[in-house]
């Protein structure tokens, strides 16, 4: 487990000083009569808790593409690596089939007002475009947007199509993650070192593969890395420029900014924050880490969601039971449920991750919808809406949602950030 740390405000706990109602109109939206501001110094942190149980899902990893399939994995084993040894020497990049099958998945699952849950995809916003890298004798980094499509070789007839049918259908959210996940200061440093390292990225490079991760921790995320001086982090400056570019590569995309942002590896500090800010990214998400935690707006408006489960099951046999635990101790403490299934549990080409882990989501989510009848779905979006805009779109006139707000003292603390 590779685990990093963030300066963040941590809150006490203490909810209920006053309460704020989200009620369903007879137009069909949910209005929050929004007692903003009441009685709070303006820079002051709030948090913020749910009466209802609200269910999101978070997908990392996107768009990132790993071994190109069978090919790939042949070439790079007569190079001399042992693939296979851990689930993601088997991440590909999902197909349009993959991608349909999860749409379908989350098209037959509805909450009590009738939306499907909205899966927030978090993209990696380029590749490493390998065919220039080639040209150039592989000895610096050059990158392909994904809106101008895959890299080299690798080839995913109908993907951008299924990618914005789910979008279209209301399944899927997409959001940030970065643009290349790795650290490019720690890949431009073991070249410039013309070691081990230098011909270990040089070889996944010539097979269309950008790195993986396990293999090499040393490569790191795209704001941090682990031999990098003060700290690890970019500079503000640095992230900054980052950001800019990844949104921009973003829209091109999607043709919308993102609203949403997770930074890869979790690895993001406050000019990380600052910077999707100024972006106008106005939700940074979290992974695990060591507990949970409730959501909460910072001084830089952006609101902070924490992931609170991991559903890989790519990675081990997932225990249901466990997992209504877990959404039984969210939602007596007002949190959202917020589930971690990262995109290699939805890839097929090397192996058939995708059919196990559907039938397990599926059961999840039908355990949830059975045990909860007042559940809802949500996104990043409505929970930002919900806590600042007053407004939660969902369709329906019968939802009703109490939101708290804890405007107790902060702290600043020091908190976890979980694993990639
Ligand atoms: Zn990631």
């Amino acid at each position: 487990m590779n685990e990093s740390w963030r300066l963040s405000n941590r809150g006490c706990e203490g909810w209920a000083t006053f309460s704020l109602l989200v009620a369903g109109v007879g137009s069909g939206e949910i209005v929050l009569h929004f007692l903003k501001n009441l009685g709070r110094k303006r820079d002051e942190p709030q948090s913020f808790a749910f009466s209802r149980p609200l269910v999101a899902l978070h997908s990392d990893d996107w768009g990132r593409v790993g071994v190109r399939d069978r090919e790939g994995f042949e070439l790079l084993r007569s190079r001399g690596l042992r693939l296979g040894e851990r689930p993601y020497d088997l991440y590909t990049l999902e197909t349009a089939e993959d991608v349909s099958a999860l749409t379908e998945l989350l098209l037959r699952h509805r909450d009590v007002a009738g939306r499907s849950p909205c899966l927030v995809m978090n993209v990696c916003t380029a590749n490493l475009d390998f065919s220039k890298m080639r040209a150039d004798g592989f000895r610096r980094t050059m990158l392909l947007p994904l809106s101008a499509g895959l890299p080299g070789s690798w080839s995913r007839p109908g993907l951008f199509d299924a990618y914005r049918a789910g979008i279209d259908k209301g399944v899927f959210q997409p959001a940030l993650h970065g643009t290349t996940h790795f650290s490019d200061a720690a890949a431009v440093r073991a070249l410039a070192k013309n070691g081990e390292r230098a011909q270990l990225l040089q070889t996944f490079w010539t097979a269309e593969t950008p790195y993986i991760f396990w293999r090499m921790p040393w490569i790191g995320y795209e704001y941090w890395s682990p031999e990098a001086a003060k700290g690890g982090f970019l500079s503000a400056e640095r992230q900054n420029e980052l950001v800019i570019q990844s949104c921009k590569a973003f829209s091109q995309c999607f043709g919308t900014q993102p609203l949403s942002a997770c930074a890869p590896g979790y690895r993001a500090n406050t000019n990380t924050d600052r910077a999707w800010a100024a972006a106008g990214i106005h939700v940074a998400v979290s992974g695990t880490g060591d507990g949970l935690r409730a959501p909460f707006i910072d001084e830089y408006g952006i609101l902070h969601v924490y992931r609170n489960v991991d559903f890989e099951p790519c990675e081990h046999e997932p225990d249901i039971e466990k997992y209504l635990e877990l959404a039984a101790l969210c939602f007596a403490r007002g949190l959202p449920l917020v589930i971690s299934i990262h995109s290699i549990n939805f890839h097929s080409t090397l192996k058939d991750f995708r059919g196990p882990s559907i039938a397990t989501l599926d059961r999840l989510l039908s355990a949830l919808e059975s045990k909860y009848s007042e559940l809802l779905y949500v996104n990043d979006e409505d929970l930002y809406r919900m806590v600042t805009a007053g407004v939660f779109a969902d369709g329906s006139a019968k939802v009703r949602v109490k939101v708290s707000v804890n405007q107790h003292a902060w702290s600043q603390g020091i908190a976890q950030r979980g694993s990639a």
